[in-house]
């Protein structure tokens, strides 16, 4: 079965399925994987996040002395090179970045936070990859790892990240009904970890929501199942929410720094460690989950909409007021906000009705349709009408006309 964002992927060309859980980004999905993308760095920019990247062949040696080579082993892509050395294409890279910064040599106090990311590709041999991008064996995960001298300093720069988290989530997402649950770390390790969790049909993962305070808990499957709310005390107040991951937070103390000996140089005390990853491909078919409502519109946030305006044109029957409507798009394309976010659709073989209706599907959240000459005659100056694409709706709100 297809979860409503990957028919809608598929019918707005925005990914190809090569295999069961691998995916081709094509020309739009990639627009919109770009500016997720930079919407984030823009956050991680303000904390003084650098980016880099690590490989994605990780070797066994440093993966066994985390244990997680055999520990992550089910879902672990493993390969050997022709001198049969083994390798895996990496699921996340604590050890990779552990053993990177214990390489970096002498840090100073006056690096700390030291925090890095990258946006890269992770392979996991899933039990059951399904759903598209909500879980493929290959997707794109945005992973920020942070250094810090002491645990008070550790638990600052968890703070700090996790508020820029939630700024990527509902001020620029604007994706309203998130919950932020405390989570178990499982084999990442440490200690405290939360979970950024979006309502989701597909039922991945579920949350408690207390119906009289709000409060959010994750909810662990085989555990009794809980009525009471654990903040308000109220009995009876917990509905069940089916959500699907987002976002994963971990207090990783020093797990890792202490097995790769990535330690400061005065005392030999190992680092405070933290991690932090966003599916990023994952993040957007759940927002298009969250703000679709058919398989006739797809809807986007705003902010990562493939383009911000469409200018459809009539076909070549209708004799366009070509003159006209060029030199108002190359205006509008002058304004820094619109500057190559415009979708010019002038297909002479489809009528402006059908454009609309693809323009919709696709969800675009401004449209203009640049009438035919027939109707331009009838005014005294040529004139294009605004619609606007309605969040959790198929519909487009017609907005009138602009001169
Ligand atoms: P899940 O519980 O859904 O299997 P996870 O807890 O195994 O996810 P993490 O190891 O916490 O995932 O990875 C960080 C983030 O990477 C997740 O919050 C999720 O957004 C994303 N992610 C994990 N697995 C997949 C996958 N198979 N396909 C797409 N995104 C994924
Ligand atoms: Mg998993
Ligand atoms: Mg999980
Ligand atoms: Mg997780």
């Amino acid at each position: 079965s297809k979860s409503l964002s990957y028919k809608l992927m598929l019918a707005n060309s925005l990914i190809h399925s090569t295999d069961k859980g691998i995916f081709a980004m094509l020309p739009i999905g990639q627009r919109i994987i770009d500016k997720l993308i930079r919407i984030i760095e823009s956050e991680f920019m303000k904390i003084g996040a650098q980016k880099l990247e690590v490989p994605i062949l990780g070797n066994k040696e440093i993966w066994s002395k985390s244990g997680r080579w055999e520990e992550m082993s089910s879902e672990m892509f493993k390969l050997e090179d022709r001198l049969k050395h083994h390798f895996c294409l990496q699921p996340t890279a604590e050890e990779m970045i552990t053993e990177l910064v214990r390489n970096f040599g002498t840090l100073r106090s006056t690096q700390f936070p030291l925090l890095i990311y990258q946006s890269s590709p992770k392979f996991r041999d899933e039990m059951n990859p399904r759903f598209g991008l909500l879980r493929g064996k290959q997707f794109l995960m945005n992973d920020l790892y942070s250094f810090d001298v002491d645990e008070k300093a550790a638990k600052d720069t968890y703070k700090i990240v996790c508020q820029t988290y939630e700024r990527i989530f509902r001020h620029h997402l604007k994706l309203e009904n998130l919950f932020i649950v405390e989570a178990n770390p499982g084999a990442m390790g440490g200690s405290i970890s939360h979970e950024y969790q979006l309502p989701n049909s597909c039922a991945e993962d579920k949350v408690y929501l207390c119906k009289k305070c709000s409060t959010a808990y994750k909810f662990e499957v085989g555990l009794e199942a809980k009525t009471d709310c654990i903040a308000c005390k109220s009995s009876d107040s917990l509905a069940v929410v089916d959500t699907i991951e987002v976002g994963h937070t971990f207090q990783l103390g020093d797990k890792y720094s202490s097995v790769f000996n990535a330690t400061m140089s005065d005392n030999k005390t190992p680092y405070y460690m933290c991690c932090f990853g966003i599916g990023v491909t994952r993040t957007v078919a759940a927002s298009i989950d969250v703000l679709s409502t058919s398989q006739n519109a797809m809807r986007l946030p705003e902010s990562i909409s493939p383009f911000k305006l469409a200018v459809i044109l009539p076909n070549s029957d209708s004799h366009p007021n070509t003159l006209f409507v060029n030199s108002f798009i190359h205006e509008l394309d002058q304004l820094p906000t619109l500057r190559n976010e415009i979708l010019v659709d002038d297909r002479l073989d489809k009528s402006i009705g059908r454009k609309l209706a693809e323009m919709n599907q696709l969800g675009v959240p401004h449209i203009l349709v640049a009438p035919g000459k027939k109707y331009v005659d009838f005014c005294e100056s040529p004139r294009l009408e605004y619609y606007r694409a309605i969040p959790k709706s198929d519909q487009l709100l017609s907005e009138g006309l602009v001169s």
